[in-house]
Order: C-alpha cells, then structure tokens, then sequence
C-alpha cells in the first residue's frame, strides 16, 4: 500500500498514512506551561490534592505532571521523565514523555514553568498555635521520680512518638512537655495515638493504666474532649530486692501487672503479682550490691570474708550458683546475706 501523504510503499498505520508521517502530525501529550507547587516552609512538605506529603520534589513534580497533563491513552507504559533547574524559586523544567505505540517508542517534551508557593501547612499551624488532644501523664506510685528516672521516661516516649511519625502518623507531635518530680506529662496532637502510646509506656515500665475526658469547648456544633491518659507506675523498678511471703527476691523485669524475679535463696525464677510487691517491703536497688571476698567453698556452702572488716561469714549456695572468681557480689536484707545472681 502507498502512503497518502508521502507516497512511499509502507504499511498503511490509521487513516491512510503510514506510521512515520501518523507520528509526525500526532501530539500525544499536551500540557500547562505553568504549574504551582505548595511548600510548607516549616516542615518541608507538599501539598498534594487535599494533603501535605512528605516526599522529594520530583516525586511531587511528577505526581502534579500526571494530574496536570493530558496524555493520549494510544501511548502504552507512560514513563516522565523531568529535568529541572532552579532560579530566585522559579523553577524551569523540561519535561519528557514517553511510551510505546506499535513498537515505536515515543517521547515528546515539554518545557513546564515551576512556581514554589509557600503556605503553613495544618500541622505546622496546629503545632504553633499549641494544639493538643490528649495529655499522657506518668505517675508513680508513692514516690516520686529520680532524675535519671525522668530522663529515661522523657526519652522512652519520645522515641516512641518518633517512631510512630516514622510510620506515617504524619499529624503527630508533642505541643508541650512538663517535667516535674512527681511524673511527666505530655501534651500530644493525636488521641488515638497518644493512647496507643500510654499503653507502651504501661507494658515497658509496668503499673495501671486510667482514662479521663474532659470537654474542650464545641467545634462545628459538635462537643470536643481531650482525653488524659494516666499511667501510674508502680514503686518498685527493675532491679530491686524485696520480700514477701517471707521469701526474698531480686526484680529482673516488668510486666503490665506482674514481675520477674529470682528466689536469691535459691535463683529460682518466679513471676509474683505487681500488687504484692508492697512499698514497704521493698529494701532498695543494685546500690545494695557489695563485693565479698572468696575464702573456700564447698558443694553446697561458700565462705566469705568482707574486704574492709575481714569478717567471714559462710552462707548456702543457691542450687545453681558456681563460683570461680576471688570475689563475688553479695546483698544483705533483713541481715540474711545472699549470693547476686549474676546471670
Ligand atoms: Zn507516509
Ligand atoms: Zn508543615
């Protein structure tokens, strides 16, 4: 078949024209020479449709290309392609289309006029003006906090928070944060969240967990409430000896309402309700660790002697304690002295 328009004898593409001369009179791809991106300048997000994102300009570029271009459904596996350069915040680009018809790739370009708009973005707004939904306060039960307790309970929430931006919760952030002796509170963007987070704090440091609303004014005719979350933790902590049932332990870990914890009579593990773990009953932490020197042993029995008064004392080893070192460490309660358990 002759070509109608350029007369050679090639296949007949649409309309009586062969594929060569089809191509050069057909546009596939027609776009603005201007388009107009949102910045939030706080926090460096775009807006995209109705949301902020937080992804790299030519992801953002070429999500409005595709929006803002018309492209000819003929072109099959579509690819954008942008070159750009920035000048006094107007951006030049060249945008290149391509895609593949009967075989024939095709790509046409595009120069596009980029214009960086700077507008706050809700967060950020939010986040300036103070806005919190939910307060997540940590409590102790009768005591109060040491400074290195507050510093890991500070940093243990925060990470917890960063973590949950991480995965996308985007709307989140701390507004405020009150550090006191008596606990913390936080003040957080999101309730949902923030509840999620209460939970956390309650599984990693143990104690109870209450809920409270109050009403925070009306917002589009409806009522509005901020939630408080209170996690009260208890007053023993990991690594503290205490007694009960006549019997003396050493607290290895926490769990929501129960604990971890090593007969020293034995070094038998055993976990033991939270709420037996009385405050009274609780003689201290690994400050009341003291290293004994090693004067003989047998299977069963060891002799210790104390390094400043040379005081020897022999005591019964737990079942599966070994020693082979010149000291060991020891802790005494209720003048009953123990081997620590190590491991
Ligand atoms: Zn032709
Ligand atoms: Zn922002």
């Amino acid at each position: 078949m002759f070509c109608v328009e350029c007369g050679k004898d090639e296949s007949i593409f649409r309309n009586g024209v062969c594929m060569n001369c089809y191509l050069k009179h057909t546009q596939f791809s027609k776009g603005p020479p201007i388009l107009d991106v949102m910045l939030c300048p706080r926090c460096s997000s775009y807006k995209y449709k109705n949301t902020w994102v937080a992804e790299p300009f030519d992801d953002i570029l070429k999500r409005h290309i595709k929006d803002a271009f018309s492209i000819s459904p003929e072109l099959k596996g579509v690819t954008i392609q942008t070159r750009c350069n920035e000048k006094d915040r107007v951006i030049t680009c060249m945008v290149f289309i391509s895609g593949s018809l009967e075989g024939y790739t095709i790509t046409e370009q595009h120069p596009l006029t980029v214009r960086i708009r700077h507008n706050t973005c809700e967060i950020c707004s939010r986040e300036a003006g103070g806005y919190y939904e939910a307060i997540l306060q940590i409590r102790s039960e009768h005591r109060t906090f040491t400074d290195v307790e507050l510093k890991t309970l500070r940093s243990a929430v925060e990470k917890m928070v960063g973590q949950f931006q991480e995965s996308g919760k985007r709307g989140l952030f701390i507004t405020d944060i009150d550090v006191k002796r008596e606990g913390l509170d936080f003040f957080l963007s999101e309730k949902g969240t923030a509840l999620s987070i209460a939970k956390k704090v309650q599984e990693q440091f143990g104690g109870d967990f209450k809920q409270s609303a109050s009403s925070a004014g009306m917002k589009d005719s409806r009522q509005v409430y901020r939630m408080t979350y209170l996690v009260r933790i208890p007053a023993y902590r990991k690594g503290d000896f205490f007694v009960f049932d006549s019997v003396y332990y050493y607290l290895i870990s926490l769990h929501a309402n129960k604990v971890r914890a090593i007969d020293l009579s034995s070094w038998a593990e055993k976990v033991i309700e939270g709420k037996d773990v009385l405050p009274s009953r609780i003689f201290g932490g690994l400050e009341m660790v003291k290293e004994m020197i090693v004067v003989s042993q047998s299977k069963n029995e060891i002799q210790l002697m104390d390094s400043k008064s040379y005081a020897t004392v022999e005591i019964h080893k737990p079942k599966d304690a070994s020693v082979d070192t010149a000291m060991v460490k020891t802790v005494k309660l209720d003048g009953y002295l123990f081997l620590f358990p190590e491991k």
